[in-house]
C-alpha cells in the first residue's frame, strides 16, 4: 500500500511568529537537518523593514524568480516535511490566515526577551480557533531574557494555550548552559559554537546522580533538579493525543541561530506531528486515503518576470494522488483543466513532477482560471469551506488615471483580487469601485504591480469607512430590510461574489443600525 504510506509519511506545517523572533532562522537550520541545503544564509527573509514599499517589491522581485521560498520541502527521518511560509508582517496578515487553512499544524516561535507579540497572539488565536495543533519554540536562549516559568504562565495566559514544556533551559544568556530534554532524557550541552550542525547529546537517565553536577556545576545541576521538579508538579503529562487535537501544547527552548534545541525540535516533531487530515467541504468530508483526487487554491503568486505574466496557483491535495496531464474538474467554473507542468516544491528549488500525495502543494500555471478558494476534483462536484475574507480596515476609491487604458486596469484590478491581495467593492448608488486592504502598504503594492505588470494607471481617492460588514437578511422580502436597504443605500456596496455588505462610516452608527433592524445580521468576515 505505497498510496497510505505516503500519505502517512507527510507532515505539512506552517512557522508563526511576530516578526523578528526568529521563523526565518529556525526554517533555515530545519533544512539544514534534513540535508536541503548546505549553509546559513540560504533561506530568504520574507521581511519587510519599517513598511518600506521598495523592500517588499524588492523581495516580491526575488520570490518571483525563486517562488519556492512560498513552499520548502525536505526529508528527514524518511518523513516528508513541507513548510509553508507565512509572513510574518502585519499587513500580510490575510495571506498567512488563508496559508493555516493548508496546514496540519503549526510551530509558533517566541522570543526569549520579548515574550508573548501582538502577531503572534492574533496567529495563535485563527490556530486555537481551528484546533490547529501546535508546538512552542522559545527562541533565543543565548541572551538574557524572561525566567522560563514566567514565559509559560505568559504564553498561558496571553495565548489562552495550555502547556507543558518538553524542554527545559540550564541557565540563560551569558549563563546559558545547555538543555535538558524532557521528551527524549538526556542533556545537550551549549557551546556556542554556530558552525556546529549536529549536536552531541549526554544521556542522562538519573537527574540525582553526581555526573550532573560534574556536567554543569553543582549550582546549575541543583537548580535544574528543583526546577524539574517543579515543571512535573504543575503541568499535565504529555499526551500526544492531546496535542493533536488542539487542547495541549508541548513547549521547546532553544537558540535558532545557534542551532540549539533544533534536533530536540524537530526529532519530537516528526514523531507527534499530525499527517495530512480530512477536509470539510460544502458536500461532505473527504479523508486523504479516498482514491480520487481533490484539492484547493490557498495562495496565488504572481510572476513577477514582466516577460511572462503567469501566475502559480498553490494547490494542496487533500486526497487522492495529483497527476500530471490528467484532466480535473474546476468545480466554480465547471469546466476540465490539465495541467502539463505542475511544479513539486523542494528546498530552494521547484521541478515539473507527475505525481503528488494527499499533504503536498502543487503551483499550478496559471493565466487567470484560478481564484483563492476555487477547489479541483476528479470530477465529483464539491467546493472546499473555509477560506473567509476578512473585513478590510482601510478603504479608498480607486480612479483610472489614464482612459486609454481602462481595460488594462479592470483585467489587473480583477487578477490582483483574484489573488487576495485586497477586495473589490462596487458602490450600489453610483457604482463607484472601492478597495478594500488589511493593511495600507497593499495600496501601494497595488498601484505599483498595475503599472508593472498590466501597464495601468491608478489613482486613490478617501472614503470615510470605519468597516464593511457583510449583510445577512433574516428573510430579503421583509419590510424591515426593504426600509434598511432604501434608508442606507448611499452607504450599501457589492463584494466581488455579488454579496451585499454595509459600509459603517463609525462603531456608532453600526451599533445604531444593528439595533435599528434586528432581524438582519452583520457578520465580518464574508462566510457565514
Ligand atoms: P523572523 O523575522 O522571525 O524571520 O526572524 P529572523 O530569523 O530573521 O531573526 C531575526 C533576528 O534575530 C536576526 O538578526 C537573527 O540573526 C536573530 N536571531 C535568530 N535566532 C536567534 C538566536 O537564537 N539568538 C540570537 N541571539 N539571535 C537570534
Amino acid at each position: 500500500m505505497k498510496f497510505l504510506e505516503e500519505i502517512n509519511r507527510r507532515r505539512t506545517f506552517g512557522i508563526i511568529s511576530h516578526p523578528d523572533a526568529g521563523k526565518t532562522t529556525l526554517t533555515e537550520k530545519l533544512l539544514l537537518f534534513g540535508g536541503a541545503i548546505q549553509e546559513a544564509g540560504a533561506v530568504k527573509s520574507n521581511k519587510i523593514k519599517k513598511g518600506a514599499t521598495s523592500d517588499f517589491m524588492e523581495i516580491e522581485r526575488q520570490r518571483g524568480i525563486s517562488v519556492a521560498t512560498s513552499v520548502l520541502a525536505f526529508e528527514y527521518k524518511d518523513i516528508k516535511i513541507n513548510i509553508l511560509d507565512t509572513p510574518g508582517h502585519k499587513d500580510f496578515a490575510e495571506d498567512t490566515f488563508r496559508t493555516l487553512t493548508a496546514v496540519d499544524s503549526v510551530i509558533v516561535v517566541i522570543d526569549v526577551a520579548k515574550g508573548v507579540e501582538e502577531q503572534t497572539e492574533k496567529l495563535v488565536s485563527v490556530c486555537r480557533m481551528r484546533n490547529i495543533p501546535m508546538i512552542v519554540f522559545i527562541n533565543k536562549l543565548d541572551r538574557e531574557g524572561k525566567d522560563a516559568f514566567e514565559l509559560l504562565d505568559e504564553i498561558e495566559q496571553k495565548l489562552g494555550l495550555t502547556v507543558t514544556p518538553l524542554s527545559f533551559p540550564i541557565g540563560m544568556g551569558y549563563d546559558f548552559k545547555g538543555i535538558y530534554n524532557i521528551w527524549e532524557k538526556n542533556i545537550n550541552l551549549f557551546s556556542g559554537d554556530s558552525r556546529k550542525n549536529i549536536e552531541e547529546t549526554i544521556e542522562v537517565s538519573d537527574l540525582q546522580s553526581a555526573d550532573l553536577d560534574e556536567l554543569v556545576g553543582e549550582n546549575s545541576a541543583n537548580q535544574l533538579r528543583e526546577e524539574l521538579e517543579l515543571v512535573e508538579g504543575i503541568y499535565p503529562t504529555f499526551e500526544k493525543e492531546a496535542y493533536q487535537n488542539g487542547s495541549l501544547q508541548p513547549v521547546f527552548f532553544g537558540s535558532a541561530l545557534n542551532n540549539f534545541g533544533v534536533r530536540e525540535l524537530l526529532d519530537c516533531f516528526v514523531s507527534i506531528a499530525p499527517p495530512p487530515k480530512p477536509k470539510e467541504s460544502d458536500v461532505r468530508l473527504v479523508k486523504p486515503e479516498e482514491e480520487n483526487f481533490t484539492g484547493f487554491v490557498f495562495k496565488i503568486h504572481a510572476n513577477m518576470d514582466p516577460k511572462h505574466r503567469d501566475r502559480l496557483a498553490f494547490v494542496k491535495i487533500v486526497s487522492g494522488t495529483f497527476e500530471r496531464n490528467v484532466p480535473y474538474l474546476h468545480t466554480r467554473h465547471n469546466k476540465k483543466l490539465k495541467f502539463s507542468s505542475p511544479n513539486a516544491f523542494f528546498a530552494e528549488k521547484k521541478e515539473i513532477v507527475d505525481i503528488s500525495y494527499p499533504g503536498d502543494i502543487v503551483g499550478l500555471h496559471d493565466t487567470g482560471n484560478f481564484k483563492i478558494g476555487d477547489t479541483l476534483t476528479k470530477g465529483e462536484v464539491l467546493h472546499y469551506k473555509g477560506i473567509p475574507s476578512f473585513s478590510p480596515e482601510h478603504f479608498r476609491y480607486i480612479n483610472n488615471a489614464d482612459p486609454m487604458k481602462s481595460k488594462q486596469l479592470a483585467k489587473g484590478i480583477d487578477q490582483l483580487m483574484d489573488e487576495g491581495v485586497a477586495q473589490l467593492f462596487t458602490l450600489e448608488i453610483n457604482g463607484r469601485k472601492v478597495i478594500g486592504t488589511v493593511g495600507a502598504l497593499q495600496y501601494e503594492v497595488i498601484q505599483y504591480r498595475l503599472e508593472h505588470e498590466y501597464g495601468a494607471k491608478c489613482t486613490y481617492e478617501n472614503l470615510n469607512v470605519h468597516k464593511a460588514c457583510w449583510v445577512d437578511p433574516e428573510d430579503p422580502d421583509n419590510e424591515e430590510f426593504k426600509e434598511f436597504k432604501r434608508v442606507k443605500s448611499k452607504f450599501l456596496a457589492k463584494d466581488k461574489q455579488g454579496q451585499l455588505v454595509f459600509f459603517a462610516d463609525s462603531s456608532f452608527s453600526l451599533q445604531m443600525t444593528q439595533q435599528k433592524y434586528p432581524s438582519i445580521q452583520f457578520h465580518f468576515t464574508s462566510e457565514f
